[in-house]
């Protein structure tokens, strides 16, 4: 793949938000527009056969937008003094989490995901990968004793980790992980969906690959679906896999399937994300802020027999989400103590509004176990069906839990 960047500062010194508004934002140099233009475009005038400018060739290859974007997310999830990782970005988190499988896994090889995995990241892995030959076994990752005795030397190639998880929020510990993909050769993934690189940075705790659903905080506005890869600089694929290229490169494999397989992000879903990440920052301050908020308003509420939450010192990975994290994040899920009054709760909320999907301004309740997890009822997946999942949103604190209060009256 053509990669298509433009002389820039060297943002790799700046802190997070400064990276998220500028790294890969230059101004236009033709026009100085000040934020990236949509590049709204299929293919490119070429200077005599070959003739590149810019290295853009045709959109699925690289476009200016998407350039941009996955420059961006390259910088914002570098840890602190680390050479840039490679961001790649795509139409949806699941063409994202497609593509790093292919570009990592051949049949025979097997998965360790997570037991309470995100949905669609479970379906992929058990109903696509497994008829083309791909095993896999879901692990509960906060028991690194468990983890161990699940792989399987030889034939474990990743180790996927989620954490905080959806919607139990359990916390997993990614560097101990990160040691045991590693003594085996596997390439350790993280879904870092719900913490955000903001809040929480795997490839600074050794993680190989960073996966996103941009569809949720990095997009903050519930307005454009799209996933990212974020590969750490010098990963290597797992086992002795070579990429097309002929080299051991993550990155290097990642880019080819994503130009072959072609689920890339659109020029105008770019912007948007883009516009999106500028303000992960302080965002992410006022969900982490309003989430801890009514957290502590639930856990006092006598109709609420358990609230899970990170940031509550009852939460069995507190200590090491404080170690882990930057701060808690936007998730609180909490049992209403039978079916019947959890779904009630959802439905009398005004501000929150009744909807599957998370991580935008706007506070949202979702009833896991008819909703978002129904398809796993019966799996190892199955969650409790008293759980209420909310994405707190940016609103007024004060709004939100005289919203709860009136719903669980
Ligand atoms: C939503 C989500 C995904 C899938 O992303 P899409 O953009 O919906 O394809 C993957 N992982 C997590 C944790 C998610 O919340």
């Amino acid at each position: 793949m053509s990669s298509a960047s433009t002389p820039h500062p060297d943002w790799s010194t700046s802190g997070f938000s400064t990276r998220a508004i500028h790294a890969g934002q230059d101004p236009d140099a033709a026009t100085g527009a000040v934020v990236p233009p949509i590049y709204q475009v299929s293919t490119y005038k070429q200077d005599g056969v070959g003739g590149l400018r810019s290295g853009y060739e045709y959109s699925r290859s690289a476009n200016p937008t998407r350039t941009a974007l996955e420059e961006a997310l390259g910088a914002v999830e570098t840890p602190a003094g680390a050479a840039q990782a490679r961001g790649f970005a795509f139409a949806s988190g699941l063409a994202a989490e497609d593509t790093l499988l292919r570009a990592t896994l051949r049949p025979g090889d097997h998965v360790l995901v997570p037991d309470d995995a995100y949905g669609g990241t479970y379906r992929l892995v058990a109903r696509v990968f497994g008829p083309w030959g791909i095993e896999h076994t879901a692990v509960d990752l906060t028991d690194l004793d468990a983890v161990r005795a699940a792989v399987q030397p030889g034939r474990t190639k990743v180790l996927w980790v989620e954490t905080p998880t959806n919607p139990l929020l359990g916390i997993s510990d990614i560097a101990a992980l990160a040691q045991i993909a590693h003594e085996h050769g596997a390439t350790l993934v993280v879904d870092n969906t719900f913490a955000t690189p903001y809040l929480q940075q795997p490839l600074g705790l050794d993680a190989d690959v960073v996966v996103h659903s941009t569809t949720k905080y990095i997009g903050g506005h519930s307005d454009v679906v799209g996933g990212a890869l974020v590969v750490a600089d010098g990963a290597e694929l797992p086992g002795d896999l070579l990429s097309p290229a002929g080299t051991r490169g993550l990155a290097d494999a990642v880019g080819f399937h994503q130009n072959s397989s072609g689920a890339v992000a659109g020029p105008f879903d770019a912007w948007l994300t883009l516009r999106g990440l500028k303000t992960l920052a302080v965002r992410m301050d006022r969900h982490s802020a309003n989430a801890a908020a009514v957290a502590e308003f639930l856990e006092a509420h006598p109709a609420v027999t358990q609230v899970v939450y990170p940031g509550l010192a009852s939460h069995p990975g507190h200590e090491l989400a404080t170690r882990q994290m930057r701060g808690f994040g936007g998730m609180v899920s909490f049992r209403a103590g039978s079916e019947e009054k959890a779904l009630a709760v959802c439905a009398r909320t005004q501000v929150f509004t009744l909807a599957e999907s998370l991580g935008g301004v706007e506070s949202l309740i979702e009833h896991p176990g008819r909703m978002t997890h129904a398809s796993v009822a019966g799996s190892a997946l199955e969650v409790p069906d008293d759980l209420v999942r909310l994405s707190v949103g940016i609103e007024d604190a004060a709004d939100l839990i005289a919203d709860l209060t009136r719903a669980l009256a």
